[in-house]
């Protein structure tokens, strides 16, 4: 069959792709610990949850503003603000069902072919479909491990150009949980600048920090509020994945622009989840901060076990819930090792090549997951790696 271009290239998500296998292979009798697929293994927070079912039950089921209904926009004008240290209008601020849509969308609003975009390898691989779809050239630049898995500032200065038209960022990020230093946010803000150059900034995880650290958003940098889109959304920080609520904030002009392509696309997002994300910003936040203390628990007992396996050395993320184990002393591969842990360890992993080139010679491990599961994938990890070192000498 015959597909434009803009679709020819596109490629699934690994994620969905391992969770497909690891159900194949439960659907077979074999049981599976998931840590391939990104999402909080708690329920959606209580007072959440009740206010959404209210919505319905009061008849907020019909269409909405296609940008969202202005209490959210408000709330999330005030919330998100304050957190960053910046002034945000509500007209700022476009309401999507999900965070994907608030990086689809801009990119379609701002990149035509011949424009490049820089973007983090390895990185969520909705940045480079987008960049794909609205014909724009991806430029991939490396995330360094030695430095916490940051842009590697040379190569972040070598692949700028003169048809550089957007640089995304993801801190902390997918797949690596790294979190950028605010030196490397100074220098990429300082050439967005010289260059005029829009920044995405992918926010999703800034909740989601760990041993107190606070991160900063390139947007409230100097000069940078005009430049820059940050994505947000509710999936990550509320344990609210399948009901579909994120947002950007940009710009007003390019806000407009956005909420036309959710006019023509989607229509608005579910009003019922709105009502839901109202209750999420302005009610109590404690079910957030436990649930990343029990997420830092669970990091620290996955880092420590990852590394007391041969061959296997992590570094600790600052940020998300994901360790990115470097694997290359094992040999082979990194689909290699997510086939052979998922066939042999009943452990489900993402190879670091579902994230891009850059991402051979790791494995990204959810730990949304209990202790026990960790444990117990540590274990049979463990002894899957004996194994294939006594099966293929
Ligand atoms: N950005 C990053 C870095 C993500 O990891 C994800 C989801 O995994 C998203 C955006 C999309 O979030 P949502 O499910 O709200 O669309």
């Amino acid at each position: 069959m015959n597909f434009t271009e803009r679709v020819q290239n596109l490629s699934a998500e690994g994620a969905y792709h391992m969770l497909a296998r690891a159900q194949a292979f439960e659907a077979a009798g074999r049981p599976i610990i998931h840590l391939e697929i990104g999402q909080p293994d708690f329920p959606t927070f209580t007072n959440i949850a009740r206010a959404g079912v209210a919505a319905i039950e009061n008849g907020m089921t019909r269409y909405t503003p296609s940008a969202g209904i202005m209490g959210l926009r408000e709330a999330i004008a005030c919330d998100a603000g304050q957190r960053r240290g910046m002034e945000i209008r509500p007209e700022q601020v476009v309401v999507a069902p999900g965070a994907k849509p608030a990086l689809f969308f801009p990119i379609l609003a701002l990149v035509q072919p011949g424009d490049e975009v820089i973007y983090p390898d390895p990185g969520f691989p909705t940045y480079v479909a987008s960049i794909q779809v609205a014909g724009g050239t991806p430029v991939p630049v490396p995330l360094c491990e030695d430095d916490d898995f940051s842009f590697d500032l040379s190569a972040f200065d070598a692949a700028l150009s003169q048809r550089t038209r957007l640089i995304i960022l993801n801190s902390p990020g997918n797949p690596t949980g790294g979190v950028m230093p605010l030196h490397a946010l100074d220098h990429i803000a300082e050439m967005a600048r010289q260059h005029n150059i829009w920044v995405l900034s992918d926010e999703i995880y800034s909740r989601l920090v760990f041993d107190g650290l606070t991160v900063q958003s390139i947007a409230s940098l100097p000069g940078m509020a005009e430049r820059t889109i940050i994505c947000d959304g509710f999936s990550k920080t509320y344990a609210m994945t399948g009901w579909r609520l994120g947002y950007g904030i940009m710009p007003e002009a390019l806000a407009e622009r956005m909420e036309l392509l959710l006019t023509h696309s989607v229509g608005c997002t579910a009003s019922f989840t709105q009502v839901a994300g109202i209750s999420a910003l302005t009610g109590p936040q404690d079910a957030v901060e436990a649930a990343v203390a029990e997420y830092q628990r669970r990091r620290d007992v996955l880092i420590a076990g990852l590394n007391a396996i041969p061959g296997f050395r992590c570094r600790t993320p600052q940020g998300a819930f994901y360790a990115f184990p470097n694997i290359t002393d094992l040999g082979k591969t990194s689909a290699w090792w997510a086939d052979y842990l998922l066939e042999t360890a009943g452990v489900a992993v993402l190879p670091g090549t579902a994230f891009g080139p850059r991402g051979e010679g790791y494995l990204r491990l959810c730990f949304a997951n209990s202790v026990s599961n960790i444990h117990l994938a540590l274990k049979n990890m463990a002894e899957a790696v004996v194994h294939s070192a006594a099966e293929f000498q």
